[in-house]
């Protein structure tokens, strides 16, 4: 780390570049940190032009991930030479400082007042801030029309692949009332459509023994299905993701039957063949899941499940992998992302054997996409002649055409509604889509 130099003195309210990088969890610091530094007076700029320092919040997830935050951090240097870095990868400052000794300050995850000593270290904040340039809602970085709610931070799992609780430690949750209060102020400003974050949301509020708390009158427990009661209240689409299979998420599916909790659920299944789960330390247990699933299904039919999976884990045999391919196509695994598996340093998983050769986490990699592909596209097909709401994202390349989402479609990382509609229809937007066609993973549909 260099020596404090003597703060800049713009004349004008100086100005904060900011490369936000990683997950949506990352995403969520960065707007807090947008949020402190717009309360305080300085101006936010998208990137590095006029920009009187850089703010780089990193990502050190995957190997692949600390590259490229490594290359951002490179280049903000290059282009503006003042750079203060945040985020996971700040958790090892001798990996940045090696790699970019002209760093002015390294700090690591949601520490938001180490980013702002950092700040004003190098950069004088403007005399009398003026809080009212902030909204009650805060700033964010999402389109207006939704916005993630993180809810805890870190985790108490220690599934061998991962570093997060290393980088980001145990699980500590925000309190419930909290939690509602902002997600009250969000719909307020205008969101239509919450997206509910952490590292695992079902583990909500076990670090504070599910302490209750007063929202509106009414007593709520720092607990999952608390949450998912007060956020239902709200009105608006609430989209729960990185949900492990506990036991308890079963009490969720009411809530979605009833219309007050979408109909989606992430859940991180990572695999589905039990001597594979063991050696990767999974939390929330895979027994009964298959007929859990089909029990929500048949409560919920449109229930959508959306998962992660990593292919080419150490050890894993034929078998395993079969295993898995079976599962995503009996539990009908709508929407699926797919990671071959990364040797990443400082993870338990490094010292594992069985470590498979690259060529054979690519084969299965290519098979598992294949048979996503075919679920994926039955899901899509069946939705045809169907009338679902969907929320527009945007205009289309064309009049009158439009891109939205169905709620089986998180922002982002799940498929998309290309609409048409002779009514002029503005972002945020629902209205009723009546599906006229679809590929594999998008569905085409008119406005009714
Ligand atoms: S649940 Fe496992 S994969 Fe997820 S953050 Fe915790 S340790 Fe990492």
């Amino acid at each position: 780390m260099t020596t404090p130099q003597a703060p800049i003195r713009p004349d004008a309210a100086p100005k904060v570049g900011l490369v936000s990088l990683g997950c949506p969890k990352a995403l969520v610091d960065s707007e807090r940190i947008v949020t402190r530094l717009r309360a305080e007076g300085y101006q936010i700029s998208p990137d590095y032009k006029g920009a009187d320092l850089v703010l780089v919040n990193t990502c050190g997830f995957l190997d692949s991930a600390r590259d490229e935050s490594l290359e951002a951090i490179g280049e903000a240097i290059e282009a503006n030479g003042k750079v203060i870095v945040t985020g996971c990868l700040g958790a090892e400052p001798e990996v940045i400082q090696a790699a970019h000794p002209k760093v002015l300050a390294v700090t690591g995850p949601h520490q938001y007042e180490q980013v702002m000593d950092a700040v004003h270290t190098y950069l004088t904040p403007p005399h009398d801030p003026h809080m009212d340039l902030v909204p009650e809602s805060g700033l964010r970085l999402t389109p207006r029309h939704y916005a993630y709610l993180k809810i805890s931070e870190g985790c108490n799992n220690r599934c061998s692949f991962c570093i997060i609780p290393k980088l980001r430690g145990d699980l500590a949750s925000r309190p419930i009332h909290h939690v509602l209060t902002e997600a009250e102020q969000l719909v307020r400003a205008g969101v239509k459509e919450l997206l509910v974050i952490s590292q695992d949301t079902s583990a909500y509020g076990l670090d504070v023994k599910y302490a209750p708390q007063m929202w509106k009158g009414e007593e709520y427990q720092t607990r999952f299905i608390d949450l998912a009661r007060g956020l239902g209240s709200l009105g608006v689409w609430t989209r729960l993701h990185y949900v492990y299979p506990y036991p308890h998420v079963d009490k969720v599916i009411p809530l979605m039957a009833e219309g007050l909790i979408t109909p989606y659920l992430d859940i991180p299944f990572q695999h589905a063949s039990a001597p594979v789960l063991k050696a990767m330390k999974r939390p929330g247990g895979q027994d009964k899941v298959l007929s859990r699933i089909a029990n929500w299904r048949r409560d919920v039919p449109d229930l959508a499940i959306r998962s992660t999976f990593i292919v080419g884990f150490p050890g894993e045999t034929e078998e395993d992998f079969d295993i898995l391919l079976e599962f995503i196509k009996e539990a009908k695994i709508d929407r699926a992302g797919c990671f071959k598996y990364e040797n990443v340093i400082h993870a338990d998983s490094r010292d594992l054997p069985g470590h498979l050769p690259e060529e054979v986490k690519e084969e299965r990699w290519h098979r598992f996409m294949a048979a996503q592909v075919e679920v994926s596209a039955a899901r899509a097909k069946a939705q045809i002649g169907t009338v679902q709401d969907v929320i527009i994202d945007a205009t289309g390349e064309t009049a009158g055409s439009y891109l939205a989402r169905s709620k089986a479609d998180a922002p982002e990382v799940d498929g998309m509604v290309h609409l048409t509609s002779n009514l002029h229809l503005e972002s945020g937007d629902i209205v009723a889509a009546k599906i006229t066609d679809a590929d594999e993973y998008d569905l085409f549909g008119d406005a009714v």
